[in-house]
């Protein structure tokens, strides 16, 4: 699905057959979850093939590279031309894309290595979380204390509670967790930011505990635009039972909306609310035929 015997990568300055790209199993990363990634995506539009928002992508590759002391020797501006050289190299429109920066070097140390490597993949790939409305499920597992990990990175190891809290609410029943920050305010989804919507407004968790999604940023973005006003507070999981809707964001999930948390469904059908207007308004502008409104 990822790749077949013709697939190109990126990888350390060159581009090679996906099959041939390997490392070690005494790479530093492998070990201990040290590599920072980011997830893009590119879409067909009358202009050709564009990647949505390239440079807050690569500038946040470069803001995870730093928390986490990876050293990353290729500009913002390198890096997007080089994955464009891929998506074409490919023969990929619309595509997901996902740079890893990671430690090969086989080193069983604690400490941060002088050199990183550079892995590129491209391959097309539809919602993440599909088109149905989700069944969501409040998590017990929390997201990781921002005192003990740099949260607002993207760090392949924080993805360890991401895939324990999914797995856990798939195991249970339902479609997707929505996880709490360690004060108990809700936070966000395991590979997404999540909005309510109440009374005509919006409201979502504050930067803090969550990942700046570039996608919320978007969102809010367009709401604005559309005279919504927009709430970046903190709320617990006990306000949802007020609301009138709920969606989740992400760029490999772009807009999706929330059927129900755990026992309690919301009262408005997503199809009628603020999150389904953003949905498409959302498509139109990464697909390139956003009209003012
Ligand atoms: N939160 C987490 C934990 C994520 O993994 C993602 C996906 N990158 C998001 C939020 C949404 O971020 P973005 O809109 O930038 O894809």
């Amino acid at each position: 699905m990822y790749f077949n015997s013709n697939t190109l990568v990126y990888l350390d300055g060159e581009f090679v057959k996906a099959a041939d790209a390997s490392c070690s199993v005494y790479a530093q990363s492998l070990h201990y979850g040290y590599s920072v990634f980011e997830g893009i995506r590119a879409y067909k539009t009358p202009d050709g093939t564009r990647i949505f928002k390239a440079e807050e992508h690569y500038e946040r590759l470069h803001f995870s590279c730093r928390a986490v002391g990876l050293p990353l020797k290729y500009s913002v501006a390198e890096l997007t031309q080089l994955t464009y050289q891929l998506l074409e190299m490919n023969n990929l429109q619309d595509a997901y894309i996902r740079p890893l920066v990671y430690a090969a070097t086989p080193n069983m140390s604690l400490t941060a290595p002088q050199e990183s490597n550079l892995m590129v993949a491209a391959w097309e790939w539809g919602k993440y979380l599909g088109d149905r409305t989700l069944r969501v499920m409040v998590s017990p597992y929390e997201r990781p204390n921002p005192k003990s990990v740099p949260v607002e990175a993207k760090v392949s190891g924080h993805y360890v509670n991401s895939t324990i809290a999914c797995s856990d609410a798939k195991a249970k029943g339902y479609d997707e967790a929505l996880l709490l920050d360690m004060n108990g305010f809700v936070a966000e989804g395991p590979g997404s930011n999540f909005f309510y919507e109440k009374d005509g407004e919006l409201y979502t968790a504050p930067p803090g505990s969550i990942l700046r999604g570039i996608t919320r940023n978007t969102v809010i973005e367009l709401a604005r635009e559309a005279g919504i006003t927009v709430h970046e507070k903190f709320f617990t999981p006990e306000v949802l039972q007020e609301a009138d809707a709920a969606f989740l964001t992400g760029t490999a999930a772009e807009v999706v909306g929330v059927q129900s948390i755990n026992a309690h469904v919301f009262k408005k059908p997503f199809e009628e609310s603020i999150g389904a207007l953003l949905g498409r308004r959302y498509s139109a502008l990464v697909t390139g035929g956003l009209v003012p409104c």
